[in-house]
């Protein structure tokens, strides 16, 4: 692993831990030639399904861009970034877990809307006024409906 300070091709692993989960291993460098430390993360690779959009196109699975669209619904909202973290692992489980090589792009945002709702309400309807159609009053209705039937049992921080 070349160092992302100097480029330097020999680094060595100071220390190296499970995540919490046991699914990715945390490692902490030190480049030999200027001394700055740095944390790599590894993960098992698997094979996310391909991703079926509304228009009926394919594409490949990117994390980062489910992270985006997640992260943006919470920007500046007081939610932890390890329980974004769980929400996204939950997420990328149920895609593996589906067991399908193809998965609807409405279906990760069903998911996702559920991760919202049960983190922060705020979030819930800044996703679901982007992520739903506006011309689709209905499923922006069913969304409000569902926070309202939530709101009782779980106070808004
Ligand atoms: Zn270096």
């Amino acid at each position: 692993m070349h160092c992302p300070f100097c480029s330097a091709p020999d680094t060595r692993v100071v220390d190296s831990r499970l995540s919490n989960e046991g699914d990715q291993v945390r490692r902490r460098r030190e480049c030999l030639e200027c001394g700055e430390r740095f944390t790599t993360y590894e993960n098992a690779e698997l094979n996310m399904p391909r991703i079926v959009k509304h228009d009926g196109s394919r594409m490949p699975f990117r994390e980062e861009k489910l992270r985006g669209g997640v992260m943006r619904a919470l920007e500046k909202r007081p939610v932890p970034i390890e329980q974004i973290d769980e929400a996204i692992n939950r997420i990328k489980h149920n895609l593996l877990a589906a067991g399908e090589r193809e998965v609807e792009s409405a279906k990760i945002g069903d998911w996702v809307m559920d991760e919202l709702l049960a983190m922060d309400h705020v979030a819930y309807i800044r996703f679901a006024s982007v992520y739903l159609d506006f011309g689709d009053v209905n499923a922006f209705r069913e969304a409000v409906e569902r926070l309202e039937q939530k709101a009782p049992k779980k106070k808004i921080k």
